[in-house]
């Protein structure tokens, strides 16, 4: 048995990075950028007003209320391009570029046109440089805004946009294959027979793969026989870059994937963590591809996917964090167990009235129960070792990927 630091080390160890692909902007959400993005302009590109109201000199209305002559317009898309004088104000809007000469912009509420929009009348005083974003004041061209290794989010794809990267390049998505074993299983579709299940793992792995950057391929159902197992793996592993099984990994008299697996010639690298629910988790590679032998226990499956498999995904894709980030909570009550193993036991997280995240250990079933699980929307990750951690206790908690 080994650590799950130490499994997760082995995992970022096997894998390698994918070629980059350049994908149109609006594909880019949610993908690694395999390139550093540069500002191709200063950011504003020009001198731009952040009100509606009038250009003007702040020294020209140091005693306001002051009457100036509107000498021009300047819009969004339309600027005025001569010089404001002494006692001139130009109307300007939102957006558009601040003339040279002004060296404030007053709002358009503090504002009064008179003698038939010829003068306009400042009500109240400005400082130098207000409502003004000057040229590069944000970003200075040249500047990178966005490093490899980051992941698209919404927020930054107006960076992108903004920076003329109609196509972007990230890294190539992980090709997934999933396979659930067992010959209780039975596809949702399927009205269960006698001792029969319906396979959920697919399921979950292809949503969780989805969410670390995978396309995902889901195969046929696998029955616990080493000869079927064998050749959909073999099949499997031909046309993807990474094989996630789930079941048929345990000491049971029909747990036959790891025989599969080594009568196909992969080279295991661990076949038992230290860790609770997911111990008899598997990681071996056959030719190109990794594979994951997941424990069959939908719980243990949302754990151990997202500990290891994840990680190898993301760190395929070059992101900068491969590792679901541990953050500290403190205990809401009482946490028993037997905690011989490290485990990761589901909590849902919370902030009291002074703003301190609360971890709450969910009341449910066990490993098997899966449908309170998936009210968790954290793991509490407890060391090896101890009985009681009693209420209050500060402990390390990573939230699970929704
Ligand atoms: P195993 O690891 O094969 O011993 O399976 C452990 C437990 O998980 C058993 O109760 C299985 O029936 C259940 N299980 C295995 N595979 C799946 C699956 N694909 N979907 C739902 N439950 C499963
Ligand atoms: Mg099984």
């Amino acid at each position: 048995m080994i650590p799950v630091a130490d499994a997760i080390q082995i995992v970022l160890d096997q894998t390698t990075s994918l070629p980059a692909e350049s994908v149109a902007l609006s594909d880019a959400l949610g993908r690694i950028l395999a390139e550093n993005i540069v500002a191709d302009s200063d950011l504003p590109p020009f001198d731009r007003a952040q009100m509606d109201g009038y250009a003007i000199r702040a020294a020209d209305i140091a005693n306001a209320p002051a009457r100036l002559r509107i000498v021009g317009e300047s819009a969004a898309g339309a600027g005025w391009h001569h010089e404001m004088r002494a006692g001139e104000a130009v109307r300007i809007m939102t957006g558009a570029p601040v003339p040279a000469g002004a060296d404030a912009v007053q709002q358009v509420e503090l504002t009064r046109e008179v003698d038939n929009a010829d003068f306009v009348e400042i009500l109240e005083p400005v400082k130098t440089g207000r409502s003004i974003v000057r040229q590069a004041d944000e970003i200075k061209v040249g500047e990178t805004v966005l490093r490899a290794g980051e992941e698209v989010n919404a927020a930054m794809i107006a960076t992108l946009a903004s920076f003329g990267y109609a196509r972007v390049k990230v890294s190539r998505r992980p090709r997934v294959a999933v396979m659930a074993t067992g010959s209780e299983l039975v596809d949702v579709s399927q009205k269960p027979g006698r001792d029969q299940i319906r396979d959920s793992n697919n399921y979950t792995i292809a949503a969780y793969a989805s969410l670390a950057g995978a396309t995902v391929e889901r195969l046929p159902l696998a029955g616990d026989d080493t000869e079927e197992l064998k050749r959909q793996i073999a099949k499997a592993a031909a046309s993807s870059d990474v094989l996630i099984t789930s079941g048929g990994v345990s000491m049971g008299v029909y747990d036959f994937t790891k025989a599969a697996l080594k009568e196909l010639g992969a080279e295991i690298f661990f076949e038992r963590v230290a860790l609770r629910p997911g111990k008899p988790t598997v990681f071996a590679r056959l030719g190109e591809t990794l594979v994951f032998g997941l424990p069959g226990n939908p719980v243990s499956v949302t754990v151990t996917f997202n500990l290891f498999t994840r990680a190898a995904l993301r760190s395929m894709q070059g992101a900068k964090s491969v590792t679901l980030p541990k953050e500290t909570a403190a205990l809401s009550r009482d946490l028993k167990g037997s905690f011989d193993r490290e485990s990761y036991l589901p909590a849902i997280l919370r902030s009291d009235e002074k703003g301190t995240l609360l971890a709450e250990p969910l009341k449910w079933g066990g490993s098997s129960d899966f449908v309170s699980f998936a009210r968790a929307t954290a793991l509490i990750n407890v060391p090896a070792g101890g009985k009681l951690i009693p209420a209050g206790s500060i402990v390390d908690v990573v939230r699970i990927p929704v």
